[in-house]
């Protein structure tokens, strides 16, 4: 073996900092997709490892709803912000007083599933739209759809079943039956207290009250104007 040429060893020091310099910036970036997944998705808990007395039936993991097939894979917990998991349990404590617990049909949606309901139902009175604005409060982790069950969990008679998109499911009950009515003023009294808002189209649907600080303020605003629906304050 000759020694090396002083040019061919100039030519092999390049090619490693050249590559070094590919291995760094391949790094880099897979560092800032990291973090951007990290801020795409919430910090999530399960609701019954926070509180297992609540009751949970995710509509969408069975054929009970309104696509009539699964959405959610076997097995899908119902999962939420902690700090709302920390406030159904508020509620969940109130409702013990009176003898009824909470019962969840619905709590984290992923977008992609969001985005299979806006497409079966395109009513943006009651579904939100994943393209506009926040799309749904359910893909931040910060929205529950809640009904009541007696202490042995049994249902309990309510205005409608869930997802019933009639003006039968408005928050203000408007029906004769004075027992529907008194389980749904205290449903909506023990979430008021817990801190949650209702929303006017679906009793059975609660927001964080405090949802503003779970979003982004540019998503905020979006979300303000295209008007994203949380109103319904009790
Ligand atoms: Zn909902």
């Amino acid at each position: 073996m000759f020694p090396k040429q002083p040019s061919q060893r100039i030519r092999q020091m390049t090619q490693m900092h050249r590559s070094n310099f590919w291995i760094w910036l391949s790094l880099a970036l897979a560092l800032i997709l990291i973090s951007i997944d990290a801020n795409a998705e919430p910090p999530l808990v399960d609701i019954q490892s926070v509180n297992p007395t609540i009751l949970v039936e995710l509509r969408y993991a069975g054929n009970n709803n309104f696509v009539k097939h699964p959405l959610y894979p076997q097995g899908t917990r119902a999962l939420a912000r902690p700090e709302v998991a920390a406030a159904l349990t508020t509620a969940q404590d109130i409702l013990r007083r009176y003898e009824y617990r909470l019962k969840i049909w619905d709590a984290y949606r992923p977008v992609a599933v969001q985005a299979k309901l806006w497409q079966a139902s395109r009513n943006s009175d009651y579904v939100a739209n994943p393209e506009v604005g926040v799309g749904s409060l359910h893909s931040w982790g910060i929205a529950v759809d809640a009904t009541l069950v007696d202490s042995w969990n049994r249902p309990v008679s309510m205005p409608t079943d869930f997802d019933d998109l009639t003006p039968a499911a408005m928050w203000r009950y408007t029906g004769p039956s004075f027992e529907i009515l008194g389980h749904l003023r205290l449903l909506q009294w023990a979430m008021h207290r817990a801190g949650f808002w209702g929303m006017r189209t679906e009793w059975w649907h609660f927001t964080i009250s405090d949802w503003k600080k779970f979003l982004p303020e540019e998503a905020r605003q979006s979300a303000h104007v295209q008007g994203t629906q949380w109103n319904g304050q009790l």
